[in-house]
């Protein structure tokens, strides 16, 4: 049996490069170059080799501006095989619930899938709620921190990382596996596979007018997480004194003093 793999990926801001406009708070997006997330490269890095070991094809969907292309055909070049852009201005301002619920209507259009893969969190809001929430919606069992995983007849076999113990369980499919950060190396982009997203028109956009969900569960009328604080850089205050001595005893005994001048209590 192929598998017919779905694997999620987010157009993100590369926050690497982002800083925060210290009068409004908000980020400063100008010039600033977007990226496919970089935790869901791993998530595509796992779909190819389940599509290499057990045949199949794999499909990337995003939910994201058009700009996002440049992101799918990168994914296409690393071999995905299709991939979804799921864009519409009535997704615009989405919070988790609305992008999770958006996400899961678009992939029931790709039913029958057996195996959904997502990252573990993005770098832009990094909630990690998006896996948990569209397995949710399309009410199928989920697992996080995957690093392993092997699959017969129906069944999804997976080791998952924990911090200090490695756990294996068991999935039937259809199943939603996120998949731990750095858990493997994604694979570089082949140029002709990039050429065949650009001469096959690999890449599908599908807007509101295919998916016809109703306007009070999607973008910003199907949200209801309210930011009441925009970002704001914490102002570190310091006393700026400086020890001037030579000796590194002196130092230390100068500095415990000070500390306990301020409150640290020695037990
Ligand atoms: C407190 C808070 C309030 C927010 N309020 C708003 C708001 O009012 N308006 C607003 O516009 N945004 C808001 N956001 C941002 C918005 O919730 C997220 O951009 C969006 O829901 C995706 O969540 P995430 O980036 O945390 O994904 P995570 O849950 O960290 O992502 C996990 C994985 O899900 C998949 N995934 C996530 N997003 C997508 C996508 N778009 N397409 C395909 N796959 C995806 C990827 O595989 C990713 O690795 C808010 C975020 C926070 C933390």
């Amino acid at each position: 049996m192929s598998l017919n793999i779905v694997v999620a990926v987010k157009w993100v801001p590369n926050t690497q490069v982002v800083n925060i406009d210290p009068k409004t708070g908000t980020l400063i997006r100008e010039g600033i170059p977007s990226i496919i997330n970089p935790h869901d490269l791993n998530a595509v890095e796992l779909a190819l080799q389940l599509k290499e070991r057990y045949g199949g094809t794999v499909t990337a969907i995003s939910m994201a501006p058009t700009s996002a292309r440049a992101g799918l055909e990168f994914i296409i070049g690393m071999g995905v095989d299709r991939a979804i852009l799921v864009t519409d201005r009535v997704f615009a301002g989405a919070d988790t619930l609305a992008t999770s619920y958006t996400l899961s209507k678009a992939i029931e259009r790709l039913k029958p899938f057996d195996i959904l893969v997502f990252g573990q969190e993005t770098i832009d809001s990094s909630t990690a709620h998006i896996g948990a929430q569209t397995a949710s919606w399309l009410r199928i069992p989920y697992i996080y921190y995957v690093t392993d995983v092997e699959y017969l007849n129906g069944v999804v076999k997976v080791k998952r990382k924990l911090e200090k113990r490695i756990e294996v369980y068991e999935l039937p499919i259809p199943c939603l596996l996120v998949v731990a950060m750095k858990s493997n190396e994604p694979r570089s982009v082949k140029l002709s596979y990039k050429l065949k997203a650009k001469m096959e028109n690999c890449i599908e956009v599908w807007t509101n007018n295919e998916l016809g969900l109703t306007r009070e569960c999607i973008g910003l009328r199907g949200s209801p997480t309210r930011v009441e604080k925009s970002i704001a850089t914490p102002s570190v205050p310091r006393k700026k004194q400086k020890f001037d001595g030579q000796d590194v005893k002196t130092a230390v005994k100068w500095l415990v003093d000070k500390l306990v001048e301020e409150g640290l209590k020695i037990v």
